[in-house]
């Protein structure tokens, strides 16, 4: 696997790559677990022998908030790389904030539209601008043919993709099912910040999310009622909701009176100072 951390270093080494192949492209913030393996995985079994898997490895403070773990966020660079390469990773783009900001935070920005403006977006704002904004750059700098994203940010995965449609970025957008713990927690570099206490509590989020699943699927599931099953459930175990909700899975939108198919369960409680996201996508 070729590392590199400038883009001109970067630009080069993909010319010399010469693909007759699609260039399948994993963007990561690093503190890698087996969700990114798995990305890894299918850009391999996607680039082919003919084409190329690039990741990148980049804590992006401009999607952080003032109070968020941006500076605590665990950056195990050394294991991150044995894992990449282990896995068939081509090429690794991982910058420094210098380099992908040199002149300081980016001064034109990309707007994430209204479906920035929920959920996520409305407790962490600006969120999906940083988010958006580095995709876009990353995307320029990459060029890739496949974008790989996990369906585990669910939200994050809708405003990319509209931000590819709307801006014509020539890369298309390959979601990704969730990889989850035993217990079903969605694996995620923050659930090493839980403590042994905490960690089987975790573990309600996804439950709550099974739980809402069933409700839907055994009938007539009134909104307002499988909402409340799913947040009851996450308190009980001790943690904070932040919102457990049924949505339109395109325009994620909280479902009207009655849940009807497809639709997204969405949920982010707070467990100490650790924030966790989970949702399950029903679609019929
Ligand atoms: P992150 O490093 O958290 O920015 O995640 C990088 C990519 O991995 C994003 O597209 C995530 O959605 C995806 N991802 C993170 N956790 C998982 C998981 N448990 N299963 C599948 N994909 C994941």
């Amino acid at each position: 696997m070729i590392v590199v951390s400038g883009i001109a270093e970067y630009r080069e080494a993909r010319r010399k790559m010469n693909l007759s192949g699609p260039l399948v492209f994993v963007p990561t913030m690093g503190a890698l677990h087996a969700g990114h393996g798995a990305l890894i995985s299918m850009a391999r079994g996607l680039a082919g022998s003919a084409g190329a898997v690039v990741a990148s490895i980049f804590v992006n403070p401009s999607q952080f908030g003032p109070n968020e773990d941006f500076h605590r966020y665990p950056r195990p660079f050394a294991a991150d790389t044995a894992l990449l390469n282990e896995l068939g990773t081509d090429l690794l783009f991982a910058p420094d904030v210098s380099r992908m900001y040199p002149a300081g935070p980016a001064v034109v920005t990309v707007d994430p539209g209204p479906l920035a403006d929920v959920l996520e977006g409305a407790i962490r704002p600006g969120h999906f601008r940083g988010v958006c904004t580095v995709v876009a750059k990353l995307l320029a700098i990459v060029t890739p043919d496949i974008l790989i994203l996990g369906r585990k940010d669910y939200q994050q995965q809708a405003v990319v993709k509209q931000m590819i449609q709307d801006l014509n970025f020539c890369t298309s957008l390959v979601v990704a099912p969730t990889v989850r713990e035993p217990d079903g927690l969605a694996m995620s570099s923050r659930n090493r910040y839980l403590s042994a206490d905490q960690r089987p509590r975790a573990a309600a989020i996804y439950q709550a999310l099974q739980k809402g699943r069933d409700m839907v699927l055994t009938g007539r599931a009134d909104t307002a009622s499988l909402n409340a099953l799913m947040t009851e459930h996450i308190n009980r175990a001790g943690l904070t909701v932040d919102y457990a909700l049924a949505c339109d899975p395109d325009t994620l939108a909280p479902c009207a009176k009655y849940v009807e198919c497809p639709v997204v369960l969405l949920a982010a409680a707070r467990l100490g100072n650790t924030r966790l996201i989970d949702n399950l996508l029903i679609e019929k």
